[in-house]
């Protein structure tokens, strides 16, 4: 062999080498990367940290149009101790687990309405609370007429799954009980804008009428504690009952809709010969509320922020978030803000605070 050849192939002997052991060491800082992750968040109860106050999840900020960074309409709250979802859409129980909320504290579920945008999570969510929350008993879902229905067909699609658990982890674990839900009815006379629904431990939770024709009844919701509430409109155009209701609300959640957008899309979906989503592009403005709808209404609440949470269409980017809020900010304001999902809004105890932070 050549001095030339032996050089060459000790060269490339030694490239093999540094190769194998930069692999080596790849996979030793991956391992690591993987233990640190798993010590620092398996298990941890992220809400421990949080103070005293109302903690708002944002577990779903998107609209029924498919969107790969929102899932459909989701608030969590956490008021003390004790926590609470309002709606579940679809995929918004998987970012809810994600941002660390405590499933073991959920109280009950409170659906404004059945349209199925708000209920597509809502599966997910009674295994949740079920096995991640460690129930006993079924998870109270309280909503309108009908809610009875949607869940004992909830029942009825996942008893399979559920007798699969209790079978493979065991009653103690899996405990048969805890599976499901229990529909509570709100029923909320005509003449009757609003009423107190819940009340325990210092958590007050005020049903409010809203205007979502042809879905009747429509719901919106305030939760008070410790002197700090929220107000959360469900589906609604521009309601006065829920204005009146949610007087004096540090925060009001409001869904909105960009009638300009959808307009825009309608045309479009004409000139493509699509009528018939033409036609439901044509319909929903007629049953949702403008931004400049949802201004008025936290203006006139007196409410110190408004967060759009339920919009449509959803802005892909900040530069969109402009447009989408069209006249909203020369009608309030106040601090007018767009969800996505993953943000928590924080309104802690004895304070006039608002402050925000992100789980994602
Ligand atoms: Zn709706
Ligand atoms: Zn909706």
């Amino acid at each position: 062999m050549s001095t030339k050849r032996k050089i060459g192939l000790g060269i490339a002997g030694l490239l093999l080498m540094i190769g194998l052991i930069l692999l080596a060491a790849r996979d030793r800082l991956a391992q690591r990367a993987f233990d640190t992750a798993i010590e620092q968040n398996v298990g941890v109860d992220r809400s421990a940290a949080l103070p005293d106050g109302i903690h708002v999840y944002v577990c779903g900020s998107g609209s029924p149009m498919p969107d790969a960074d929102r899932a459909g309409p989701c608030l969590a709250v956490l008021a003390g101790r004790q926590g609470f979802v309002f709606d579940a859409g679809a995929g918004s129980i998987r970012k809810l687990g994600r941002m660390g909320f405590p499933m073991d504290r959920l109280q009950g579920a409170y659906l404004t309405h059945l349209h199925s945008d708000h209920i597509d999570g809502l599966g997910e969510l009674l295994l949740q609370a079920w096995i991640a929350g460690s129930r006993g008993t079924p998870l109270p879902v309280s909503g309108p007429t009908g809610t009875d229905q949607v869940i004992a067909g909830l029942i009825q699609a996942y008893k399979i799954d559920s007798g699969y658990r209790i079978a493979h982890h065991g009653p103690a674990v899996a405990r048969p009980g805890g599976f499901g839900g229990t529909a509570q009815i709100i029923d909320l006379p005509e003449g009757q804008p609003s009423k107190v629904v819940y009340d325990q431990g210092g958590v007050k939770i005020t049903v409010i009428r809203v205007i979502h024709d042809p879905i009747k009844p429509a719901f919106g919701y305030r939760l008070d504690y410790k002197g700090r509430s929220i107000a959360i409109s469900g589906d609604t155009i521009y309601a006065p009952d829920f204005v009146t209701a949610a007087k004096g609300a540090d925060v009001m959640f409001h869904e909105a809709l960009n009638p300009k957008m959808i307009g825009a899309m309608q045309e479009q979906l004409a000139k493509r010969g699509r009528a018939d989503s033409a036609k439901i592009m044509a319909d929903i403005p007629g049953y949702h509320a403008s931004p400049e709808d949802a201004a008025r209404a936290a203006k006139e609440a007196g409410a110190k922020a408004l967060v759009l949470y339920h919009m449509v269409p959803a802005p892909p980017a900040k530069l969109i978030e402009r447009l989408f809020v069209g006249d909203a900010p020369k009608i309030y304001s106040g601090d007018l803000r767009l969800a996505h999902d993953g943000i928590l809004v924080h309104l802690p105890a004895g304070s006039q605070a608002v402050d925000y932070s992100e789980a994602f």
